[in-house]
């Protein structure tokens, strides 16, 4: 078996792994990125980017149905939606984007490998390349980047065909006459309220007693508003038991106070939740989970020496957009040895004193994580909860820009060098950062739920 042997390997390409990556590689770090299956992660294949640009074009279809003719805009005839045509669009910025990750590793000096990694020990990985062969790397320091997937609930299988998780919901070649959303979280309802736009009929179950539990709910009200004023019906404080094929489609059967109703659909999207892709690496390298995220410090530093996590797998929310970390300094209940510090970056040859990491010029900086646009939030998107701060929405941008309302990991394809020398991380004691309870995507399924 071939060994493969660097300074620092990156799990996954998502916005938490390449950024990472590139930022290693910017400093002079002998670098590694693994993805087992696309670059960019979830985000920018089958997340923020393709939902953003489904919900712009959405919206888009809507005005033109409804507002252009008040406007005086006449559009010789009714608008039709050509979905073949939009979900060959939303690929094209998929693959502008993905592609634009594997351009900046490479730009910033960090190598790439395709394949399936598992841990054997805290400096040894071995890798499953698609054609069968297994490679050994051997890293000082190990950074997990692994993501998370969709939750599945008990009764309703991602491999049945009327059940969707967002991916397929994404992919779909043809709009749902009606829809039911399994989980009023953001996904589910940015996706349903979406779809709703291209002309399906959509019903939402929230097993709580409020759409996006864990938001700001000022926000919620709006949501809510929004919903109701698109006909969107809400069923609150319910259950989904199951579904059943009907004649005309399926059944989707939902316990609620008054009883038990059945709701008549063509697809149903189960929204409930993400889990942290943890599992594996936390029991090969016993490393400390809480609520199945990763527990880490204020430096993503894992209760594991030389092993770091970031992103959905980590404690925290589980957003692109993840707000700064707020952990106290409260010591771990056994010391943990500090772990050793990143290989020294070679001093800046521009302003050799300089200590403060510089600010990366706009080319060669990682993409900054997503955030949420307010005045998405004033229009009542679910998509603008977590963030105060304001980006230019999908539809505010020219056709040819990829869409951020939400996500702005579009990498820029054109790196400069560095200009001066970041500070490397101070050893400090390991602290774990606390999770964030509130977060609607770490939540357990409340519809799974007895
Ligand atoms: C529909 C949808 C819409 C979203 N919209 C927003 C939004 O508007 N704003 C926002 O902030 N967030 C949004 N998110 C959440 C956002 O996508 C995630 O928080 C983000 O992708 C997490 O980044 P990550 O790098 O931690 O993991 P991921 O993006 O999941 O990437 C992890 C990568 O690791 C790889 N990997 C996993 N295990 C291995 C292994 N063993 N070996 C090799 N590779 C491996 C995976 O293939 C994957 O590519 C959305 C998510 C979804 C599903």
């Amino acid at each position: 078996m071939d060994t493969l042997t660097y300074d620092a390997v990156v799990v996954g390409a998502g916005p938490g792994g390449y950024p990472c990556a590139i930022r290693l590689g910017q400093l002079g770090v002998k670098t590694l990125c693994i993805e087992r299956e696309n670059w960019g992660g979830v985000c920018l294949n089958v997340g923020c980017i393709p939902s953003k640009a489904l919900i712009t074009a959405g919206r888009k279809y809507e005005e033109a149905r409804h507002n252009f003719d008040e406007m005086g805009i006449v559009l010789g005839g009714a608008p039709t939606l050509d979905m073949g045509k939009l979900q060959a669009w939303k690929g094209s910025i998929v693959k502008r984007l993905t592609g634009g990750v594997s351009t900046l590793l490479k730009a910033n000096k960090v190598d790439q490998l395709v394949g399936e990694a598992k841990a054997i020990d805290p400096h040894t990985l071995e890798v499953t390349k698609p054609d069968g062969t297994v490679v050994r790397v051997q890293a000082k320091h190990v950074v997990l980047a692994t993501g998370s997937r969709p939750i599945e609930i008990p009764g309703f299988s991602f491999k049945d065909e009327p059940v969707m998780d967002s991916t397929k919901a994404l992919a779909l070649a043809e709009v749902p006459r009606r829809l039911v959303v399994i989980g009023g979280g953001y996904i589910g309802l940015e996706l349903g309220q979406m779809l709703n736009k291209v002309g399906a009929e959509v019903t939402v179950v929230e097993a709580q007693d409020s759409l996006l539990p864990g938001f700001d709910p000022e926000v919620t009200k709006l949501v809510a508003r929004a919903c109701k004023k698109s006909g969107i019906r809400v069923v609150l404080q319910a259950k989904a038991l199951g579904w059943e094929q009907a004649e005309d489609g399926v059944v989707v059967r939902i316990q609620t106070a008054a009883g038990e109703e059945r709701l008549a659909a063509d697809k149903i999207l189960v929204t409930v939740g993400r889990r942290p892709n943890a599992e594996p690496w936390a029991s090969a390298l016993g490393l400390q989970v809480e609520r199945g995220q990763i527990v880490v410090d204020k430096q993503l530093r894992t209760s594991v020496p030389g092993v770091y996590a970031i992103g959905d797998v980590a404690s925290g929310v589980m957003l692109a957009t993840r707000p700064p970390t707020t952990a106290k300094s409260s010591p771990r209940s056994s010391p943990a040895t500090p772990p050793s510090t990143m290989p020294a970056p070679s001093p800046p040859s521009s302003s050799p004193t300089r200590r403060s990491p510089p600010p990366a010029s706009r080319s060669t900086r990682p993409p900054p994580r997503a955030t949420p646009s307010r005045s998405a939030a004033s229009r009542g998107s679910p998509t603008a909860a977590p963030s105060r701060r304001s980006r230019p929405t999908a539809s505010s941008r020219s056709s040819s820009t990829p869409p951020t309302t939400a996500c702005s990991a579009s990498p820029s394809p054109a790196p400069t060098p560095r200009t001066s020398s970041p500070r490397p991380p101070s050893p400090s004691r390991w602290t774990p950062r606390p999770s964030t309870s509130a977060s609607p995507s770490t939540r357990t399924p409340r519809s799974a739920r007895p």
